[in-house]
């Protein structure tokens, strides 16, 4: 196993906290009751993709939002049943139905967030 995924298998609560607390919370598909009303007929692409986004920004070296979207599109968008075969077209993205593409942004805050305080408990 790698050390990415040793590493998302050990902390994977944590991540999925952070996830409801910085994407969750902001996002437009989440209902006043609480509950999650994606329009994704595959399910939240956020959750369904977790573990990878949290390998990906493990492996980066650079965490910045640009490197880190390329390789989500290269290595998720790929293999998600939403998009084209050469991964290049979804229509859940071209509708702004998909969250992961509408908050990447807070993705990667919420998984460095995460990252960041689990480095500073080890100092
Ligand atoms: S669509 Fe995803 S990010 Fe938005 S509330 Fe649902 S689970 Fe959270
Ligand atoms: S942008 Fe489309 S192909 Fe990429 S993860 Fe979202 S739904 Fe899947």
């Amino acid at each position: 196993m790698r050390p990415a995924e040793i590493h998302y298998l050990k902390y994977r609560p944590l991540y999925e906290e952070a996830i409801k607390t910085f994407v969750c919370e902001h996002c437009i598909d989440h209902g006043a009751d609480g509950v999650c009303h994606s329009k994704d007929p595959q399910s939240c692409a956020v959750f369904r993709y977790l573990k990878d986004l949290v390998e990906i920004a493990f492996e980066l070296h650079e965490r910045k939002v640009e490197p880190y979207a390329q390789a989500v599109r290269q290595r998720l968008c790929l293999t998600c049943k939403n998009s084209s075969a050469d991964g290049e077209k979804c229509g859940v993205r071209e509708c702004l139905d998909c969250a992961l593409d509408r908050y990447l942004p807070l993705v990667l805050e919420a998984i460095e967030k995460v990252q960041s305080t689990l480095a500073a408990s080890k100092n």
